[in-house]
């Protein structure tokens, strides 16, 4: 039915300030389009753009995190990629750089070659370092036990990131369900990846440090460094249980932690106790940074990639803002999305991310 103009206009001008249209509280999925975002964890392990401009077109800016991972290029390679983009695209995205521990890790000199590596790093653009799980899960030291995060090795190394005012972003261990039998687990996506990798399944492999070694060492490392700003990736690996992450999140000031590839692990937590959940995420919406841990390469191919990345984050948005009832490969059972007020969706998208990383605040 079509409106009559007058009556239009009449109304419209008529309208007192009590009866105008309050602006939602909520965002709407259509407003993933328009609303700044960033995606604070993602590999761009190729010299191609796409995944930069088109996560731009969708209002996202970047914190590409260099690894050192195998099967990833080499780490100087990696830098090199993020040198170029950072120079093409100096408002889409920023990077972390990481280090070596291949490369004579107790040799006298290791401390001083690994510092000048980060001090290039930074003089490039760096605005972190990344540390990952092969620091507990499978480096060794001469004698033949696993080095941990708080290894005094890394103490140099970690208060020169500190007083570069640096980040540390830190994948250490793995989600509880890595110690688990495979039927056991929570979510269908740990049980894929540790099926394809019995090499990290640590239920298969009792002689390497327990979950709480992992835990344990970290939040060693933490009390070391209380002056550390310190991101914990994949949810600082307490994925499984909100109560867990927020006895760390209470003890540690300077620690946010981050999304990547866990967001299913609140999904399933919501199928259990969704209030909790919620009431989590509103409580410490000052120390969550929302990303997905989406990584391209040379063998990647564009277009799926692209299908992917958006259906990956317009899947989690609808998660954040509405109150759906919604499902997700990742998880079985359905669940409802969170509905987090747009002040919350705010700070988890692009203000803690700018916080936790002040160079990436381009305001
Ligand atoms: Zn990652």
């Amino acid at each position: 039915m079509m409106g009559c103009f007058f009556c239009l206009v009449f109304f419209s001008r008529c309208a007192g300030p009590g009866q105008e249209k309050q602006e939602s509280q909520y965002y709407t999925e259509a407003d993933y389009y328009t609303t700044k975002k960033a995606d604070t964890h993602v590999h761009i392990n190729t010299a191609e753009t796409y995944f930069i401009t088109f996560s731009a077109k969708e209002n996202f800016r970047l914190i590409d995190l260099n690894v050192d991972a195998p099967g990833y290029p080499t780490i100087e390679q990696q830098r090199s990629f993020l040198i170029r983009h950072i120079k093409e695209f100096p408002d889409e995205l920023c990077f972390c750089t990481t280090f070596r521990t291949d490369n004579g890790f107790e040799d006298a000199d290791w401390q001083k070659r690994t510092i000048d590596y980060l001090k290039s790093s930074f003089d490039s653009g760096a605005i972190g370092v990344k540390v990952w799980k092969n620091i507990g899960m499978s480096l060794k030291n001469k004698k033949g036990e696993f080095v941990m995060i708080d290894d005094p090795r890394f103490d140099p190394i970690i208060d020169f990131i500190s007083q570069s005012g640096k980040t540390l972003v830190g994948h250490l261990g793995e989600p509880k369900n890595c110690w688990l039998p495979l039927n056991e687990m929570t979510v269908n996506n740990d049980r894929a990846y540790f099926k394809e990798h019995p090499e990290y399944h640590m239920y298969l492999h009792p002689e390497y440090p327990s979950y709480q070694n992992q835990i344990d060492a970290r939040d060693h490392m933490l009390r070391k460094h209380p002056a550390l700003r310190f991101d914990g990736a994949h949810l600082a690996s307490l994925e499984w249980s909100v109560d867990e992450l927020a006895k760390r999140l209470d003890s540690f000031p300077n620690m946010a932690v981050d999304m990547a590839e866990r967001v299913c692990h609140l999904q399933y937590q919501c199928i259990q106790n969704y209030q909790k959940v919620r009431d989590f995420v509103i409580k410490y919406q000052d120390r969550l940074l929302y990303a997905t841990d989406l990584e391209v390469n040379d063998s990647t191919d564009s277009t799926e990639a692209k299908k992917h990345i958006h259906d990956t984050r317009f899947g989690h948005w609808k998660f954040f803002i509405s109150d759906s009832v919604m499902t997700t490969p990742e998880v079985n059972g359905s669940f409802r999305g969170l509905h987090l007020p747009k002040e919350v969706v705010n700070k988890i998208y692009l203000k803690n991310a700018e916080k936790w990383f002040p160079a990436f605040n381009k305001n």
